[in-house]
């Protein structure tokens, strides 16, 4: 007879940290606009899913589909975009997004955000480089609300993240900007474990960590050094940046003309 698995005390799940709607966000397109159904194929190999979605959502959204879907184009005329080199899942992410205003479609049975570090980073990486400046402010908002919840820092998507965006990208600040404000080094400032650590952090974020703590100079950290401790630290932190998080990450895409 098979033992009855032992029951493991639920831990508590921090609840989502509301954040303000951006005031600059792009309204919804009017769906008398929505013209032709675009069958987007993403991926290759074993890992490939296909999504089929109106054309004028697209290209609202993304100046990237707004050109490859223009009629004189290939894409265009076979109402088809092949993206062979994309993730699926980030996709996945990309098309709840864009009829729900959500990354994903509901939290998971614990009250957790569905979504990885990673793919949240794949994710603004995604919008970047699609021209969707909204999807990148949204992917930055719910990464904010995910290093709440798991009151954890993504370090491990540092590099990554300094491999696929642009010096000055709201992505990198949001990372400097929350390991200086939430995070101490201890394994770094061990002598033996620094050699295993150091190589986690790419040089030109260690450079962008000694700016920022230089320009604080005296000053204490601003969110009133809430790391370690929850959840004191945790809602110091989440009180200090969620009144910053639209004037500090966000891109605010000019209206169309
Ligand atoms: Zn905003």
């Amino acid at each position: 007879m098979a033992t009855p698995e032992k029951k493991e005390e639920p831990k508590k799940v921090t609840p989502l940290l509301e954040l303000p709607k951006c005031s600059k966000a792009t309204p919804s397109p009017n769906p008398d606009e929505y013209g032709d159904m675009i069958t987007i194929v993403v991926g290759s190999a074993e890992n490939v899913r296909k999504f089929y979605t109106y054309q004028g959502l697209l290209a609202h959204y993304s100046t990237y589909f707004k050109a490859a879907l223009k009629d004189d184009w290939k894409e265009g005329t076979l109402k088809t975009v092949n993206l062979k080199d994309d993730n699926p899942e980030v996709f996945k992410a990309f098309f709840h997004w864009i009829y729900t205003g959500k990354l994903y479609f509901a939290l998971d049975a614990s009250g957790k955000i569905p979504l990885s570090e990673q793919l949240i980073c794949e994710i603004y990486v995604f919008g970047d480089a699609r021209g969707s400046t909204n999807l990148y402010n949204a992917a930055i908002d719910l990464l904010l609300q995910k290093t709440h919840q798991e009151w954890k820092v993504p370090l491990d998507q540092i590099p990554y993240v300094y491999e696929n965006t642009l010096p000055g990208s709201a992505l990198r600040k949001y990372l400097v900007d929350d390991v200086v404000e939430t995070y101490r080094f201890r394994r770094l400032a061990d002598p033996t474990q620094r050699e295993t650590e150091l190589p986690r952090y790419p040089q030109e974020f260690l450079a962008e960590i000694v700016v920022a703590f230089m320009a604080l100079g005296s000053k204490p950290i601003p969110s009133s050094a809430g790391y370690g401790n929850m959840p004191i630290g945790q809602d110091n932190w989440a009180k200090y940046i969620k009144p910053l998080l639209c004037s500090r990450y966000h891109n605010h895409p000019a209206p169309p003309a």
